[in-house]
């Protein structure tokens, strides 16, 4: 017999969107709710964590937990976290650049993104210890939970029961849980499809054009240089043209940013194209991309010495998926808005969270960095399903098109737009409203957002 647990407010998956749920719902249940994350991972974080995206890059912060959490792990020790700020380039005209090390950097210097078109020497990032966040995520959550809140790592959510539009069991390899409220935080939107509720992937239905997967991995120095040896599995016979034609062509494009440690975090950007990952055998594609690494890694060491200095010390255990299933909500977020901004665009009176990230396509249907003028926002019903009265949908799968998926993925925006969920969760549950009744000026007002939209429409109409 599985345990049966009965919680209010259930929060499926435990990234910066889970994370950011958690928090809000904590923090304004009062200890009055009990809240729950459950996640396939160990570790909450997500992506951010276990996946190897250990950096926030500049973007649009808003009022937020993402300040508190960045403050503690700056507070900790110089081992936790660090501002970063510029990209170099670590070989003349090769197409890849490290984040390096600067004192002058203050966190607010990561908060803005959009018009900035001299990404070069402006690039500001926060950067941090993939286990120092992700114990900072739990200890947050535990201090401001009061007891009220539990944390289900290492435990995968299999199905749901539905009763009269409402869900009212998730079962897990584990347990029964028996929610009030549930929030769909997975990413790739496991509750929705659970639920039947309407999904796209990719592009204008056609599951095509779907954005770069990447296989993060970090290295760490070694005593003497060397070109590393290659796991027997991926030597010579191993061969994988396509990825060495794209290293022919392209080089060695890469993001690299440095630990406080001096470790180096590597994010090859595509690892493989969005539509060949999602139209395989997952844990063929999964092998593909770990030869991929090694392939990358070789031949970074073979076009850069400096390179030689270090060794693989881990490849992240989460394959980092920029893009994949998302809901077609009450309102479905268009380039339109995202190119409108947050003046003019479509629900602006709903607005919960901010963004203002380029526009980041990777992969064969790579456009190049499209950078915006102004932040736009993301709409209550962006969260809102349109079948069933008890869930909300915050994560990288929302409510969003393809293209605006490729600029408002980022962990902040995730954290920001979990809250606003988690926020509305506790609405929902005190007003016994269902989520297409809630209130949402007062959601707002809870979130401190018309204060904060007064500041932004001054410095941007200005
Ligand atoms: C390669 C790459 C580079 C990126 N670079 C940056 C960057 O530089 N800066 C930046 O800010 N953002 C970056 N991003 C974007 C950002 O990291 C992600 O979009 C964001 O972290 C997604 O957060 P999320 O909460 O929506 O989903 P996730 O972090 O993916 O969290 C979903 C969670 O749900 C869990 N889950 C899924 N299904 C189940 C299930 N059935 N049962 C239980 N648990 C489940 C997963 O284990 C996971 O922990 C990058 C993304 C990628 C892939």
């Amino acid at each position: 017999m599985k345990e049966i647990v009965n919680v209010d407010i259930l929060i499926a998956g435990g990234g910066s969107a889970g994370f950011g749920a958690a928090y809000d719902a904590c923090l304004h249940g009062k200890g009055k709710y009990s809240v729950a994350v459950v996640d396939s991972n160990g570790i909450l974080g997500g992506t951010s964590t276990a996946g190897g995206v250990n950096t926030w890059e500049m973007g649009i912060g808003g009022p937020g937990v993402h300040t508190e959490l960045a403050q503690r792990l700056l507070g900790m020790n110089k081992k936790a976290a660090i501002l970063k700020g510029n990209w170099q380039p670590l070989i003349h005209n090769r197409p890849y650049a490290i984040t390096s090390p600067s004192s002058e950097y203050f966190y607010r210097n990561t908060l803005r993104a959009a018009g900035v078109y001299d990404r070069v020497s402006n690039h500001n990032s926060f950067i941090f210890e993939p286990v120092a966040m992700a114990g900072e995520m739990l200890k947050t959550l535990k201090e401001t939970g009061n007891g009220n809140f539990q944390f289900y790592g290492n435990e995968t959510i299999l199905g749901i029961d539905i009763l009269q539009r409402r869900i009212t069991k998730i079962y897990t390899n584990k347990r029964i849980f028996m929610p009030k409220m549930v929030i769909d935080c997975t990413g790739g939107v496991a509750i929705v499809r659970f639920a039947g509720c309407e999904t796209e992937l990719g592009k204008d239905d056609s599951g095509k054009e779907i954005n770069g997967v990447t296989q993060i991995y970090r290295v760490t120095k070694k005593p003497y240089p060397s070109i590393d040896k290659i796991p027997i599995n991926y030597q010579h016979p191993y061969s994988d043209c396509s990825f060495k034609k794209r290293l022919d062509n392209v080089q060695v494009i890469s993001s690299i940013n440095e630990y406080p440690n001096g470790d180096l975090n590597i994010n090859p950007l595509p690892t493989i194209d969005g539509d060949e990952f999602f139209s395989g055998d997952y844990d063929e594609m999964i092998k593909k991309c770990l030869g991929r690494v090694y392939l990358h890694w070789r031949r970074l060491q073979e076009v850069s010495p400096f390179m030689r200095d270090y060794r693989i010390d881990m490849l992240f255990p989460m394959i980092g998926i920029r893009e994949s299933y998302r809901l077609k909500g009450a309102y479905i977020l268009t380039a339109d808005d995202v190119l409108a901004g947050f003046t003019n665009q479509n629900k602006k009176e709903e607005i919960i969270a901010f963004s203002d990230h380029p526009v980041d396509i990777h992969g064969s249907g790579h456009s190049g960095l499209q950078i915006l003028h102004k932040p736009y926002g993301i709409p209550y019903s962006c969260i809102v399903p349109k079948n069933i009265d008890n869930l909300l949908v915050a994560c990288r799968g929302s409510s969003f098109d393809s293209y605006t998926a490729a600029s408002c993925r980022l962990s902040r925006t995730m954290i920001s737009l979990g809250e606003a969920a988690g926020t509305s969760a506790v609405h929902c549950l005190k007003n016994r409203k269902s989520t297409v009744e809630a209130d949402i000026q007062d959601i707002r007002k809870i979130l401190k957002l018309p204060e904060f939209t007064t500041v932004l429409t001054k410095e941007y109409m200005s």
